[in-house]
């Protein structure tokens, strides 16, 4: 739309145009003018009172042509102004159509500027085919306007809504007061955008064109043969300067805000939602991480604390059981074998009664510590119960393993608790193919027992057993 803008073209009768200044005897005179104090981008009487508008920028073309100044004599209204001029408070009118009734009191020159004139209706309104089309609608005309008359005199169906400004016909049918306003092409634009009426469109045309000129009061006849020579000669470039000018100020005032808005918003609530996602899975995924690790660190604790005699800290009955299990399977697969060695603390049951539990904890604490540091890596030991340990020895025979226990033993008579000190007893059984896990503790456990019952603080090979 915004390229039919000034589709609106003026029309000059251009032969030989030149913008030589044109001599006459009004030279350097002052013409009193009043104008539309609200019709942009035709013209407008500025917050600075200032002749603003395509008409503005023409008649200072004219003035450079003809010599003759135009002073602007304030006015309210467009009915202001036209009152102005018929009791001589101003000479011209800048801008407008002729009509009869104007012409009493008028003379005008040739029109400088031509616009159709348009329906405007809300969003929804279907197109509209001209004025005749108007049924039962109501159609808001600005007071002063020639369409009101005309309207009236032609169509007098149409329910006219009369009011004080162009932009308060727009205005109307926005809120809905109004079902129709009518306006200038040009000027229809510049107000829908200017005022942010988006649900408000061009819906159709009428037969009315605007034919402007200037009006100049009938005491003047001489101005009007000046300034119509003038307008002939004034050179078109000019005038196309003028024009696009003014559609690049309606351009920018014409940018759909509320689009703009609409977008950026629409875009901001997307962006806003990805960033909420985005910011609430990190979350989730660094407390699920938080959690995953304290879940690790609970199940590490669970895993020590289910293989771990609580009181010495070696491998528990169950976790001992597992590894032996291991080593049978693992040697009935590759042929490989290990000893059993039992071993359990002589008259433990006295410890605890002479000196008491404390030192009997003691005592056991620093068994598992002292057979700890004589094994090798590869060899297991964990508590079996009570006063009892089990010792496993991968890729060992059983002179080898005696060899350990004998080391094991002396040890453990090294030990001194506060002045307690005890002997050990050993059982040792080697692997035999066809063993099952029961098989070889039940002779290491004999031969232990054996031990036990020949004296105790020796080691007993199943070999030796009578
Ligand atoms: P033997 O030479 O025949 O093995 O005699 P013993 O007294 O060592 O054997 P008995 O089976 O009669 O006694 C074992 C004792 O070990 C009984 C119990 O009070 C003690 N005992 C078992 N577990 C613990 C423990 O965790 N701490 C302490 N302080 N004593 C324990
Ligand atoms: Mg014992
Ligand atoms: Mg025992």
């Amino acid at each position: 739309m915004v390229l039919f803008y000034f589709s609106c073209v003026p029309v000059f009768a251009f032969e030989e145009p030149t913008d030589k200044p044109i001599k006459s005897n009004l030279d350097n005179q002052t013409i009193t003018m009043c104008v539309d104090p609200n019709w942009l981008p035709y013209e407008k009487i500025n917050s600075k009172n200032e002749h603003i508008g395509i008409a503005a920028d023409y008649l200072e073309l004219l003035t450079k042509h003809t010599g003759v100044k135009f002073e602007l004599i304030v006015t309210q209204s467009w009915a202001d102004s036209q009152k102005y001029v018929q009791q001589g408070k101003c000479q011209i009118l800048s801008l407008l159509n002729k009509t009869p009734e104007r012409s009493k009191y008028l003379n005008f020159t040739q029109p400088y500027l031509r616009a159709v004139v348009v329906l405007v209706g809300q969003q929804s309104t279907n197109f509209i085919s001209g004025l005749t089309s108007i049924s039962n609608q109501t159609l808001a005309v600005v007071e002063g306007y020639i369409y009101l008359n005309y309207i009236r005199k032609n169509f007098p169906n149409i329910n006219i809504i009369l009011v004080d400004r162009m932009e308060d016909t727009l205005v109307a049918v926005a809120k809905g007061n109004a079902d129709l306003a009518i306006a200038s092409m040009p000027v229809a634009l510049h107000f829908i955008s200017e005022l942010g009426l988006s649900n408000l469109k061009i819906v159709g045309n009428t037969d009315i064109i605007n034919d402007l000129r200037i009006g100049v009061h009938k005491s003047q006849p001489k101005l009007v043969s000046l300034l119509d020579q003038a307008i002939s000669e004034i050179d078109p470039v000019n005038i196309a300067k003028i024009k696009r000018r003014w559609r690049q100020v309606r351009i920018e005032s014409g940018t759909d805000y509320v689009m703009v808005f609409r977008i950026v918003l629409i875009f901001i609530i997307i962006l806003a939602f990805f960033l909420y996602r985005y910011f609430i899975l990190q979350r989730f995924s660094k407390k699920q991480n938080a959690l995953n690790i304290e879940l690790q660190v609970a199940n590490q604790k669970l895993t020590y604390l289910s293989s771990t005699d609580y009181l010495t800290k070696i491998a528990n009955r169950a976790k001992i059981e597992s590894l032996l299990k291991r080593e049978v399977a693992r040697c009935q697969r590759y042929l490989n074998s290990f000893v059993l060695i039992i071993f359990d603390i002589d008259y433990f049951k006295k410890v605890n009664d002479t000196r008491g539990h404390q030192i009997g904890d003691r005592v056991l604490i620093d068994i598992a510590n002292r057979a700890n540091s004589v094994l090798r890596d590869s060899d297991f030991i964990g508590r079996w119960g009570g006063e009892e340990f089990l010792i496993v020895c991968p890729n060992s025979n059983i002179n080898g393993a005696k060899v350990l226990a004998e080391k094991l033993r002396n040890n453990f008579c090294q030990l001194n608790i506060e002045g307690c000190k005890v002997t050990v007893s050993f059982g040792l059984a080697e692997f035999r193919i066809d063993d099952s896990v029961e098989d070889i503790i039940f002779r290491a456990d004999k031969a232990l027992y054996q031990a036990k019952d020949t004296g105790r603080n020796k080691v007993v090979l199943e070999s030796d057993i009578t």
